[in-house]
């Protein structure tokens, strides 16, 4: 067990290694954040922050010597660098070399009896003929690799566009993957301890536009709540055989054939900020308890009805009417620059 009054680092800088940094110093912990990023917004409140690259391996060594444990906040990192820490990076660079190459996920949820949307590798021009021909149109184009927010993805709609498609995503190694005709979308977070202990909460109910996450709601609702149990029973049976220690989110599309898994992220996520108000334990607040091995908090829901929108860009801007809201709970990542499309906040209200 890693005590209060320990260290806690965590690599990568984002508004999810900010609230994991709010979290752990709330239990006693001390955090420093290890990111590439000149002024990234977890540094503020960090007690430390180092600025090296993720390939650096001296950095990262020096890093690691002054913490008792180190976590992740972000997936796509280089796994050779961080294999050197060994167990000392919970959870350990298996989570991340699944969940960061496309094709490997797929296939580690196909081989533990998850479902998923046809798909196909793309390595070459002839894939892509092999790919439609497999999965008919529409069809996404999905880089393997580096993708987030719906960037380094390129929808087919006939033949025609399937080169441009590719190119557009700069020919890189990709995945072709039928379009999905969803009823709703939805995300199981799982929390999980290195003796198997696992806990999960409401599934939220996801809403997307243009690829980016713009609200979180619970409870999910018809079709969602019809299908939660077997999305809650394959993605604890995905945390367990990862070797997954920490808090997960596996996506899921809700289909009239029930759930079809659309990604793992090996973190906390975006679809769980509103369980920082919302739950009696949050994501990151569990998510220290998992990797300190302590006992797990309950994750019920504190109130019949929770949203969590996101703040997008200009919408920041709000900030000022949404403070005047009563039961609005305001979040802002200290992001200098509103640019189109970033997350720059969010606001969660229960009622
Ligand atoms: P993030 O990491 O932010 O979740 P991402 O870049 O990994 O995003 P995906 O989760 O693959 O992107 O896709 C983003 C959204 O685009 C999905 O939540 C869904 O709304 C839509 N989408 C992706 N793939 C499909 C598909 N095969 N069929 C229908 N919709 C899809
Ligand atoms: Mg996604």
């Amino acid at each position: 067990m890693i005590p209060p009054g320990s260290t806690i680092g965590i690599i990568g800088g984002g508004q999810l290694g900010r609230m994991l940094c709010q979290a752990a110093s709330q239990l006693g912990y001390k955090v420093n954040v290890y990111a590439p990023d000149p002024d990234p917004p977890a540094a503020s409140v960090a007690s430390l922050y180092v600025c090296a690259d993720y390939g650096n391996t001296d950095a990262l060594a020096a890093f690691a010597a002054d913490c008792d444990v180190v976590t992740y906040e972000f997936e796509n990192l280089p796994v050779d660098p961080l294999e050197t820490l060994g167990d000392q990076l919970q959870p350990t660079t298996a989570s991340l070399a699944i969940a960061q190459d496309r094709a490997h996920e797929k296939r580690f949820i196909e081989e533990q009896g998850g479902k998923v949307a046809g798909w196909h590798i793309i390595d070459s021009a002839d894939d892509l003929d092999a790919a439609a021909e497999q999965l008919g149109y529409p069809l996404v184009i999905k880089s393997r690799r580096l993708g987030y927010d719906g960037k380094g993805q390129a929808w087919v709609r006939e033949h025609a566009q399937l080169m441009d498609a590719w190119e557009a995503i700069d020919r890189e190694p990709a995945i072709a993957e039928a379009a999905v005709d969803f009823l709703a979308e939805f995300s199981i977070l799982v929390a999980r301890k290195a003796n198997d202990e696992m806990k999960v909460w409401n599934a939220p109910r996801n809403i997307h536009d243009g690829g980016i996450l713009r609200r979180s709601e619970v409870p999910a609702g018809h079709p969602v709540d019809q299908q939660v149990d077997e999305a809650v029973a394959i993605a604890c049976k995905l945390a367990s055989e990862m070797g997954h220690v920490g808090v997960m989110a596996v996506e899921f599309f809700a289909t009239e054939n029930g759930p079809l898994i659309n990604e793992i992220a090996p973190r906390v996520h975006n679809s769980g900020h509103w369980t920082i108000e919302g739950a009696l334990t949050s994501q990151f607040e569990q998510h220290v308890r998992c990797i300190c091995d302590l006992p797990l908090g309950d994750t019920g829901l504190v109130a019949p009805h929770v949203t969590m929108d996101n703040l997008i860009g200009s919408e920041v801007e709000s900030w000022e009417r949404l403070l005047g809201e009563e039961d609005a709970h305001l979040h802002l990542y200290g992001k200098r620059e509103a640019r189109p499309g970033r997350k720059m906040g969010h606001v969660t209200r229960l009622g």
